[in-house]
This record gives structure tokens, C-alpha cells and sequence, in this order.
């Protein structure tokens, strides 16, 4: 979610906006994996949902109810 971690080489970011860095978040774990594979990336640890104070970012609910959408 941090700029300076989109960053490669050269000084380039293809992610400068933060809604740009939070939909890659989530395609990373729900989307280019499960497309691949067919799993999710996201093991549903909790550790993303215990690190964010203001309790805004649950990836596990995001992706459960999107697997249950999809069935
Ligand atoms: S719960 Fe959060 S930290 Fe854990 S694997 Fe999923 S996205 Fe990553």
C-alpha cells in the first residue's frame, strides 16, 4: 500500500494512486493467482485485518463473499 514500494527501477511507478495501490492489493491475492491456479493467494491469516487500526481492510471477508457470490 506504500508509494516508495511500487516504485522500480528508474523511479517509476505504475501505482501512484493509493486506489490504484488498494485494487492491486487485492487482484494480488483474489484475482492473478485464482486465475492462474485457481486458489486464492490470500491464506486468511488475519494479520492484514489485526495491522489495520482504523479497521477498514478485511481481504478474508472481501473474499469470502466473493466466492460466495461466485457459487
Ligand atoms: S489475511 Fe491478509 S495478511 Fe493474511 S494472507 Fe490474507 S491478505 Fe495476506
Amino acid at each position: 500500500m506504500l508509494l516508495k514500494f511500487a516504485e522500480v527501477a528508474g523511479g517509476h511507478n505504475f501505482r501512484k494512486d493509493k486506489a490504484d495501490r488498494y485494487r492491486h492489493r487485492y487482484y494480488r491475492k483474489g484475482k492473478y493467482v485464482a486465475d492462474k491456479v485457481g486458489r486464492l493467494a490470500c491464506v486468511g491469516c488475519g494479520r492484514c485485518i489485526s495491522a489495520c487500526v482504523s479497521n477498514i481492510a478485511n481481504p478474508v471477508e472481501v473474499f469470502n463473499t466473493l466466492l460466495e457470490d461466485k457459487q
